[in-house]
């Protein structure tokens, strides 16, 4: 008697087309995953680091705010930001650049009907889009945490044949073992952020977990309630993600007319922005809070936690200065 799931409606499409790529699968399966819930925090499937603490949002708004400063404070820039979850890092950021005397238009890129409600009760006054075609042509201050990640990537075998997913059994297989991925949709997204960026002037901040050389092999993965899942089984139910290729993104970036800076670990940059600083002072503000700020601070920052495997890369219009963090 249970309703059709989203589950079911991939399985009867695949059997209709005799197979789909991998990287339609995933597409189909993010889609229906976002759409129906929010997945972020203790209660769902994975934890973010704006979720972590608000350091991580603050040191983003204020990294943002410098460089529009030393870019001599271009009027019309506008906030952008890609698959901002739960609006919590737009929030953090953008409370920490009205501090600094900018208080930019928002503009946020999200699909997720659960997710705009979740952003709508954090920021005031956002619009919304679809994906980055319709943003505004102006200087773009634009952050990307955990967004690339969750794009359709391809998957080819050794002969360099584009992996498929099929039914058999009843269950989902893919039809050959994986020599390497690309995501053309991420590449795209760049592309076109580092020509906007040419155009009108900005930068931009891109986080994610990944490698900097390409060449992996098989990243694609699934979580569920913070553990690792059969990418294969509920496709709908569990969030995946692969690895991101910054060396790639760097390329497209490039080729787009932006500068590129990084990528970094995120521990390290963490640490060049000052997260040190903003910890000892809002653990002076709030002693009792003392411990809970360290231990979010390492969480962020320790190679062995979110320090290394993150990275941060960020895209800066030709003109404008050199980030901070990346010197
Ligand atoms: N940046 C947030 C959320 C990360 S989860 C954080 O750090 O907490 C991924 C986010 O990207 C969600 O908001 C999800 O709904 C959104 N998303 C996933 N695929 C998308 C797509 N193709 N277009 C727009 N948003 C997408």
């Amino acid at each position: 008697m249970s309703r059709p799931t989203a589950e079911d409606a991939l399985r009867r499409r695949i059997e209709a087309e005799g197979g789909i790529s991998v990287a339609d699968y995933m597409a189909a399966a993010n889609a229906a995953y976002y759409a129906g819930r929010d997945p972020l925090g203790a209660k769902g499937d994975f934890v973010t680091a704006p979720e972590i603490s608000q350091m991580f949002g603050e040191l983003i708004g204020l990294w943002l705010a410098d460089l529009w400063m030393r870019a001599d404070r271009p009027a019309g820039a506008v906030y952008v930001e890609l698959g901002p979850g739960r609006g919590t890092l737009a929030a953090d950021a953008l409370r920490a650049m009205r501090s600094a005397g900018l208080a930019p238009p928002v503009h946020l890129v999200e699909t997720s009907p659960v997710l705009r409600a979740a952003q709508a009760e954090r920021i005031e006054g956002a619009a919304w889009h679809e994906d980055i075609s319709t943003l505004p042509e102006a200087p773009l201050l634009l952050v990307a945490n955990e967004f690339l990640d969750a794009l359709p990537v391809r998957q080819f075998d050794a002969e360099g044949r584009e992996l498929m997913v099929r039914i058999e059994d009843g269950r989902f297989v893919r039809d050959g073992a994986v020599e390497r991925e690309d995501s053309p949709a991420s590449l795209a997204i760049v592309a076109e952020i580092a020509g906007r960026l040419a155009r009108h002037g900005g930068a931009a901040i891109v986080i994610d977990y990944g490698h900097d050389r390409p060449g992996r092999g098989d990243t694609l993965q699934a979580v569920s309630a913070h553990a690792y899942a059969d990418p294969w089984e509920a496709p709908g139910s569990r969030d995946l993600t692969a690895h991101v290729d910054f060396h790639a993104l760097a390329a497209a970036a490039r080729a787009g007319g932006a500068r590129v800076f990084g990528p970094r670990g995120q521990g390290d940059w963490l640490d060049a922005i000052g997260i040190g600083l903003r910890a000892a002072a809002l653990a002076r503000a709030a002693p009792a809070r003392t411990e809970e700020i360290e231990a979010a601070r390492l969480r962020l920052t320790a190679p062995d936690q979110m320090g290394r495997l993150f990275k941060a890369m960020a895209l800066v219009a030709p003109r404008w200065p050199a980030p901070g963090g990346f010197a």
